[in-house]
C-alpha cells in the first residue's frame, strides 16, 4: 500500500535509504532520504570525501606523480589526476547508498 512507503524527512518523495543515527545530539531513529537528498547527505559525502582524499592520493603517487613532478603536466594527466579523486569518491558514495537502500518494507537491507 502506498500510505506504508517511508518519506524522505526533507521532502515529500518516497524514501529510498536510511541512515543509523551516528550523531548523539542528533535524532536518534537516524534519517530517511530520497535518492536526490541521500546522495547529499552529510555523513556520506564527508566519508567518501575521506576515503578520496587518502585513497586518491595513493593512487596520485602511483601513477601521475612521477609525470607530474617530472614537469610534464599535460591537459590528460590534469584530467587523469582528478579522475584519480572521484573514482574512490564515487565507489564510496554509491557503497553508502547501496547498504543503506531500504526495501519494499521500508527497512535497510
Ligand atoms: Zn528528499
Amino acid at each position: 500500500m502506498s500510505e506504508d512507503k517511508p518519506l524522505c524527512d526533507l521532502c515529500a518523495r518516497t524514501a529510498r535509504y536510511h541512515f543509523a543515527a551516528t550523531d548523539p545530539a542528533g535524532d536518534p531513529l537516524g534519517a530517511t532520504r530520497c535518492a536526490r537528498h541521500a546522495i547529499f547527505y552529510q555523513p556520506v559525502r564527508r566519508s567518501a570525501q575521506r576515503i578520496a582524499a587518502v585513497v586518491g592520493t595513493v593512487l596520485f603517487g602511483i601513477n601521475q606523480a612521477d609525470v607530474v613532478f617530472a614537469g610534464r603536466l599535460t591537459p590528460l594527466v590534469v584530467v587523469k589526476s582528478v579522475l584519480t579523486y572521484v573514482v574512490p569518491f564515487s565507489v564510496s558514495t554509491y557503497s553508502a547508498l547501496r547498504i543503506n537502500r531500504l526495501r519494499n518494507g521500508g527497512r535497510a537491507e
